[in-house]
């Protein structure tokens, strides 16, 4: 079983309710265990153009499939969610990225993890921190230690329960 990080975004039709939606997915699947929700979060969008504010979060949970299966798992339920794939970074209902798959690296065509984009990405760290504290090491650095070099603070806000 490895220990699996997953980001959710969502900026349309409800972003709430789409990562809400999202997570019971997550929670009932036969083969995802030990699901975990972080608190929920408000971000400015990073994308093109102007865009809704996105809601993310991040959930941590254990499982026995290998990263391309759990891709297409996490693909099957942005589609279930009406994700239209149009330009890069364009607004989308539902987005789920595995950030983290145990200590692996994995570098495909499909995959890259650690996601190397996380670095630079408050509405990640953030949450992730929620979820583990400072214990987690990435690539040798804790959450905190990324979180100092991460610029985009200011573009992320708790959101209430
Ligand atoms: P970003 O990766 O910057 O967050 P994005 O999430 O908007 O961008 P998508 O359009 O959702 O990008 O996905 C494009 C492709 O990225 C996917 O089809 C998938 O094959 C690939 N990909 C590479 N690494 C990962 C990962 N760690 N998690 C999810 N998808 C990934
Ligand atoms: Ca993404
Ligand atoms: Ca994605």
């Amino acid at each position: 079983m490895t220990t699996v990080f997953v980001a959710l975004g969502s900026n349309l039709d409800n972003p709430r309710r789409q990562i809400e939606r999202a997570i019971s997915a997550l929670a009932k699947h036969p083969q995802l265990h030990r699901v975990e929700i972080s608190p929920l979060y408000s971000s400015q969008a990073i994308g093109p153009g102007a865009q809704p504010d996105y809601c993310n979060a991040v959930a941590q949970l254990d499982t026995d499939l290998e990263p391309e299966p759990l891709l297409d798992l996490l693909q099957a339920q942005e589609d279930q969610q009406g994700r239209v794939r149009t330009e890069r970074w364009g607004p989308r209902t539902l987005d789920l990225d595995i950030v983290l798959y145990g200590q692996r690296s994995v570098h495909s065509a499909r995959l890259s993890i650690p996601h190397p984009r996380l670095h630079e990405r408050a509405f990640v760290l953030l949450p992730l921190a929620d979820l583990t504290g400072n214990q987690l090491l990435i690539k040798g650095k804790t959450v905190s230690q990324l979180l100092e070099k991460c610029t985009d603070h200011g573009m992320v806000k708790r959101l209430e329960v």
